[in-house]
């Protein structure tokens, strides 16, 4: 096996044409000084067209991002390619060593995009993936899962009134998409603010690899390649219309004790509809939860163990179907 190169600058124009290119991009240093190091694998058409960028575990614990990346790179069409395809297989590389969604200064790296030259240890972190990694793209599509104790639908974050983005998501083919331009400090919104049109991709549950769910994936990030013109092809069409949303929030509880959610994911909930219930130990129902207006659950809590103010539900307030 050939070493592979660990760099500190990234520079497309230098990355051999039509093969597959791996390196381990030296972000920061730990506290003996030694690299910490991002895997990337870089593919570079032999013809011109976009760059494209792939980002997973900005949270260290959403991994399904990961497999999907290798296999997007595993299925390229090399010596058709046109343009390049840039995949960050693991953005926070300290969460993920210690499996947790935070960095390890207990920061959620995707509230503080973008970062500083210089700031503190995650600042710098995000800083230098911005500034060396993320600004060499046209295009990203970031993606993540649900949190630990939570598990999400396959949907899609995106600001919907962006033509571009527009079409981005569209091509995931996801059960749901969340119309939204992004909360700032999130990589998203970092990088549609350096004009980079992106989408966040949630892919089910933290902290395992999901077969069906990374297949979808690898599906509708090619699908993106295609309709860049990237790859040839014809795009792969949704079996189901995603349902769009224009708001969504989440339920809490106000009462604590052993939770259960009723609801299966991407699943109609009417106003009314009771939704989940907390049990004292002794097995007593001690409150139910109903649904507070129509609407599509997004996401959902599968740990009983509810403190008073522990999450229920995620619940997307439908917009026009797509
Ligand atoms: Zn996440």
């Amino acid at each position: 096996m050939s070493a592979i190169p660990q760099i500190t600058k990234l520079n497309l124009e230098e990355i051999p044409k039509g093969v597959i290119w791996k390196a381990q991009f030296h972000i920061v240093s730990d506290g003996l000084g030694n690299p910490i190091l991002i895997p990337l694998l870089i593919a570079r058409g032999t013809k011109p067209g976009p760059v494209v960028g792939l980002t997973a575990a900005v949270h260290g614990n959403e991994i399904n991002g990961l497999p999907v990346i290798q296999r997007v790179f595993q299925n390229l069409h090399l010596p058709s390619l046109c343009g390049t395809v840039v995949g960050i297989l693991v953005v926070n590389v300290p969460g993920f060593l210690e499996r947790k969604r935070q960095f390890n200064d207990d920061t959620d790296l995707n509230y503080k995009m973008p970062g500083k030259q210089n700031g503190n240890r995650s600042d710098v972190y995000i800083h230098r993936l911005l500034e060396h990694l993320v600004s060499k793209v046209h295009y990203l599509v970031d993606l993540h899962t649900a949190s630990f104790g939570r598990i999400n639908s396959y949907y899609v974050r995106a600001d919907m009134t962006h033509p571009i983005i527009h079409q981005l998501a569209l091509l995931q083919n996801a059960q749901i998409i969340l119309n939204h331009p992004g909360n700032k400090g999130t990589l998203r919104h970092a990088a549609v603010e350096r004009n980079i049109p992106a989408i966040t991709v949630e892919l089910r549950d933290p902290h395992t690899f999901q077969k069906d769910i990374i297949h979808e994936s690898v599906v509708g990030i090619t699908n993106i390649l295609k309709y860049l013109s990237m790859q040839e092809g014809t795009i792969v069409p949704s079996n189901e219309p995603a349902v769009v949303c224009h708001h969504s929030y989440w339920l809490y509880t106000n009462h604590g004790g052993l939770l259960e959610v009723f609801p299966p994911l991407a699943s109609f909930v009417t106003k009314g509809e009771p939704i989940a219930q907390v049990k004292d130990p002794f097995g007593e129902v001690l409150t139910e939860y109903t649904a507070p207006e129509g609407g599509i659950i997004i996401g959902k809590s599968v740990d009983p163990i509810n403190q008073t103010g522990s999450r229920i539900c995620h619940l997307g307030i439908i917009g026009n179907r797509e």
